[in-house]
């Protein structure tokens, strides 16, 4: 495979998209770290990853403390021997509503994991990398990193955050061999979508040139490009993979 004997740590991999890319990793194998909050999801990927006969192994981790970064490397480290390869992707969608009557806890939470969170994660990781001779990131941005989306400010804002950061990392770390990117995703089908009802869901898919909403298979592809050899001169990037939605 393209990521033979390579070390992914992918974050927010019990589920969606994330399960998807630890999938995708493992398939071209790469010995991945599943991590998420979420102890049943993580192991469930690890479960599937094994069946198709690849090597992975679960870490709980929250995100949005600086803590659980450090050590999730640590122990990554620790089990695989280096880490070349950190998918920042956990997040959350926050509450909806207008910037002028947004709930102040849900703009933190949607910060803390979805900005701080990945922050946190490249901190940590950008060491391991180098000590390893360089790698790669990619984290997790969205549409919605570069184009606004009424009534979601906290994660329009922690998006377009994200965006700026990996644009930094690239600047920071290219002579040290790390590339870091960034992926925007439209709208997917995934658990992250699951409080909306039918009305939403088929105004969101009215929204997308494709017709449709995407699937996380198509996101972790572009993930795994750029996580690979065959992506050596892209940095800094913003990728976006989204039926055409911010063509328009
Ligand atoms: P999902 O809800 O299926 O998966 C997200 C995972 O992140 C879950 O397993 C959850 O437990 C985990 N997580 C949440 N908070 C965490 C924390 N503090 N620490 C560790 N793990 C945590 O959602 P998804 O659609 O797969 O989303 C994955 C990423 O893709 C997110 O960053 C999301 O913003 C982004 N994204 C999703 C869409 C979409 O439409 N689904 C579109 C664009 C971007």
């Amino acid at each position: 495979g393209t990521l033979t004997d390579k070390v992914a740590v992918v974050t927010g991999a019990a589920s969606g998209i994330g399960r998807a890319v630890a999938q995708a990793y493992a398939r071209e194998g790469a010995k991945v770290v599943v991590s998420d909050i979420s102890v049943g999801g993580g192991e469930e990927t690890v479960k599937l990853i094994k069946d198709a006969g690849g090597d992975a192994f679960f870490i709980v981790a929250d995100t949005a403390k600086p803590d659980d970064n450090e050590r999730l490397v640590e122990q990554a480290v620790e089990q695989y021997g280096a880490l070349h390869i950190a998918c920042n992707n956990a997040g959350i969608g926050g509450p909806s509503g207008p910037t002028g009557e947004y709930p102040i806890e849900g703009w933190d939470k949607v910060i803390a994991i979805n900005l701080s969170g990945v922050f946190y994660g490249c901190r940590y990781q950008i060491p391991a990398l180098l000590q390893a001779g360089g790698g790669v990131i990619v984290n997790m941005a969205s549409i919605l990193g570069q184009v606004g989306f009424a009534n979601s400010a906290a994660y329009v804002a922690a998006k377009h955050g994200v965006v700026g950061l990996t644009k930094n990392i690239a600047l920071e770390y290219a002579a040290g061999g790390i590339r870091a990117n960034a992926v925007g995703p439209a709208f997917i089908n995934t658990p992250l979508l699951k409080d909306m009802d039918d009305d939403t869901i088929n105004w969101l898919v009215s929204k997308h040139p494709a017709g449709r909403l995407g699937e996380a298979s198509e996101v972790a592809e572009l993930v795994l490009w750029l996580s690979t050899d065959k992506a050596s001169f892209v940095n800094g990037a913003y990728y976006a993979v989204d039926g055409g939605y911010l063509a328009q």
